[in-house]
């Protein structure tokens, strides 16, 4: 086993100390703060998003202010809303449009769920056609809720920054 260095620390910092990581590690710190969201807002749980954005919750807190209309440079989508079984191929496509590594977001009982549109012409939750890494609930949900969803999916961003691509998973929702 190598030996332990403890290392001088420079002139102005008091104490010994060293600090190891992976670059895996670093990757994932950097990735977590400058994520770029594709709002996929179709009815008023969008509106809760607008709210999050303005000044007084202030999503770019989190680095996240740079939205993305263009999946392909997106890395977390937000579905926020009802979304009808018409639409659903659409987000589909736009989920398989976005580059690895990738994660969503249910936002609201919608999007979730269903919620109340327990119907024919919704679908039940968009975890029926992509895998969802984070539900946040409600009806709508309040900016509070989606900023406490949007931190979690960092956190799954700093640990899962090489995950999933050439999955099992994606090669299925590929041929499906
Ligand atoms: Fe609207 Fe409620 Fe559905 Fe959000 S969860 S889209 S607020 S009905």
């Amino acid at each position: 086993m190598s030996e332990i260095k403890i290392v001088e620390a420079p002139p102005g910092i008091e104490g010994h100390g060293f600090y190891a990581t992976s670059l895996d590690k670093v990757i994932g710190l950097a990735r977590s703060h400058s994520l770029w969201p594709l709002p996929f807002a179709t009815s008023c749980c969008g509106i809760e998003f607008m709210a999050t954005m303005g000044s007084h919750y202030d999503f770019g807190r989190f680095g996240a202010e740079r939205l993305s209309f263009s999946p392909r440079q997106a890395d977390v989508i937000m579905v926020m809303g009802t979304i009808a079984k018409k639409m659903a191929p659409v987000l589909k496509q736009v989920y398989l449009q976005m580059a690895e590594p990738r994660w969503v977001m249910a936002v609201g009982a919608c999007a979730s769920s269903g919620g109340i549109f327990d119907t024919y012409s919704v679908l039940q939750g968009i975890d029926e056609i992509i895998p969802v890494d984070v539900y946040v609930p409600g009806c709508p949900p309040r900016p509070e809720a989606i900023l406490d969803g949007f931190t979690k999916i960092q956190e799954l961003v700093k640990n899962e920054s090489g995950r999933r691509r050439n999955s099992p998973q994606y090669k299925e929702l590929l041929a499906s």
